[in-house]
């Protein structure tokens, strides 16, 4: 069994700063860290592999990103932890990727890794927080994707059974595999690394892809491929005082129509 796992370098802070010029993330300074969600997503993958290989399957966990050279790194982190081995999608093309750029490039990672059983993925990064590469992978993949995955119960060679988040609580559902899961940061608690691990982690293969050695088209990544366009960025003012309204019931209804209407509105 083959489970690739998306992992994202995001911002060790949640104090994300934008740079009011050119509206991108201002990350010079800032460590990298695993986005949390990622590290949840990897956990599940690996319990996963120690379920399956006791049952005498062979699973390999490779953890895939897109982001620059220092992203091994993390995947070198994530290997100490038990995935295989890691694939990172750098090169300046990919640059300047909106969402359809980004999961088009990992899809593209992911074809180069051969066909995976299933993907995993973090619901949302702390960092862009739009939620949508998951789906977006299973809709390129044309694979089901089961999203906002908040227990997995099973997941053998051919299925998955898993509780999942719905707009009105959860819901279990099952999908067969091959198929993408992106999982709620809660589902689990990601393990420490082990020193054999660590040790595994500095000879671990982490292969390094570059636009053209993913098979990628250079009109479909970084800015190139990406439709979005951000006009404008800026942090939201807290508004600030407040008018409080008294009286009976009627009065108050009369106050705030006067309010209102003298806001123009
Ligand atoms: P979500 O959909 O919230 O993430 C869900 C899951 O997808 C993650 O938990 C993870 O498992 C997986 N995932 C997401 N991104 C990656 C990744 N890179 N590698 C592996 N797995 C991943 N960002 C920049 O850093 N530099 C830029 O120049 C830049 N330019 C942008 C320009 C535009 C017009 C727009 C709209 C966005 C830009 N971004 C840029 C942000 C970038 O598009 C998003 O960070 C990226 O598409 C992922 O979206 P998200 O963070 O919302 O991920």
């Amino acid at each position: 069994m083959r489970i690739i796992v998306c992992v994202k370098a995001v911002p060790s802070t949640t104090e994300v700063k934008m740079d009011p010029v050119t509206n991108t993330i201002v990350r010079d300074g800032a460590q990298s860290v695993v986005n949390p969600f990622d590290s949840t997503a990897l956990e599940l993958a690996l319990r996963i592999k120690d379920e399956r290989g006791a049952a005498g399957e062979d699973v390999r966990v490779t953890v895939l990103s897109m982001g620059i050279p220092d992203t091994e790194r993390l995947l070198r982190d994530c290997i100490a932890r038990g995935a295989d081995d890691g694939l990172l999608l750098s090169d300046r093309a990919f640059a300047g990727a909106d969402t359809l750029a980004t999961s088009y490039a990992l899809s593209c990672g992911i074809r180069h890794l051969g066909e995976p059983d299933l993907v995993i993925c973090g619901k949302m990064a702390v960092d862009g927080d739009t939620a949508q590469i998951g789906p977006e992978i299973a809709g390129l993949l044309d694979a089901p994707c089961v999203a906002d995955v908040r227990r997995l119960v099973a997941c053998d060679g051919t299925s998955l059974r898993a509780w999942r988040g719905t707009d009105a609580g959860v819901e279990l559902v099952e999908a067969p595999l091959p198929a993408v899961m992106t999982v709620a940061k809660d589902a689990a608690q990601l393990r420490m690394p082990s020193i054999c691990g660590v040790r595994a982690s500095l000879a671990a293969p982490v292969e390094v892809l570059d636009v053209a050695g993913a098979g990628a088209d250079p009109e479909r990544c970084g800015l190139a491929g990406s439709p979005t366009q951000v006009v404008r960025s800026f942090v939201p003012e807290r508004a600030s005082g407040g008018a409080w309204i008294e009286g009976a019931a009627a009065q108050q209804a009369e106050q705030l129509l006067q309010i209102v209407e003298g806001m123009g509105l």
